[in-house]
């Protein structure tokens, strides 16, 4: 059996139970993050099933596309994003970029895609533990941002909302940080945002519990 299968199993099964405790009617997307692992090994999980995959550096992005562009995958990148790198990520048209983390990133992207007549899907993260170290808006600006981004940046196509759940394991504290995002993810809904993309795995079954409809999980599939 494929050394992946077995994961990828145990991974949903576990996706099923939290789904169903928050509501049979929640569909949600799960997102392979391949930052640590070779072309073979998503090739493997390609093998399971699996199509959408993610990666958090543009040269990494840009090396495993092209070499897998003959297999049917979608590209999400969900790490930040230098502006000298714009250029980068909209030639490789990815699905869905999560980590669009201000104003000013977005006008930059804007500019970009003007200029050459491009389009992007994006997310806006969103810093909903306060930690330093993330990156993302403040849950206080976060919907301010994501209309101003709306009316300024036509090119971008907003679709939501991303975070990473506090780092630390006091299941509270994480729940917090999820529910922070989703109160306002929920605000926006009537302005499209429609994707809530939280939960990674060490915490995924804790962001479905808070309305997460996309999980990037990497570790947990790809341990061997
Ligand atoms: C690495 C990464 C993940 C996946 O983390 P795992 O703990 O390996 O599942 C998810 N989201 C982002 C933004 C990441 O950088």
């Amino acid at each position: 059996m494929n050394v992946f299968a077995k994961n990828l199993d145990t991974i949903i099964t576990k996706i099923e139970k939290a789904r169903i405790a928050y509501s049979r009617h929640q569909i949600i997307q799960l997102i392979a993050v391949s930052k640590y692992v070779t072309i073979y090994d998503i090739q493997a999980l390609y093998e399971c099933g699996q199509r959408a995959f993610g990666e958090n550096k543009i040269q990494d992005l840009k090396a495993k596309t092209q070499a897998l562009n003959e297999l049917p995958l979608q590209w999400h990148m969900i790490g930040t994003l230098q502006e000298n790198k714009i250029n980068a990520l909209l030639a490789l048209k990815p699905t869905l970029m999560h980590s669009l983390d201000s104003f000013k990133l977005a006008l930059a992207i804007q500019k970009k895609c003007e200029a050459n007549h491009l389009t992007l899907n994006a997310l806006l993260q969103i810093n909903s533990s306060g930690e330093p170290t993330k990156s993302g808006v403040k849950p206080q600006e976060a919907e301010e941002t994501y209309f101003n981004i709306l009316k300024h940046c036509p090119c971008i196509h907003l679709e939501g909302l991303m975070t990473i759940g506090a780092n630390t394991s006091e299941v509270t504290k994480i729940e917090k940080s999820f529910q922070t995002t989703k109160d306002i993810f929920d605000k926006l809904k009537a302005n499209g945002a429609r994707i809530l993309s939280m939960g990674m795995s060490g915490d995924f079954e804790i962001a479905i519990s808070c309305g997460a409809n996309m999980l990037r999980i990497g570790s947990a599939l790809f341990e061997k």
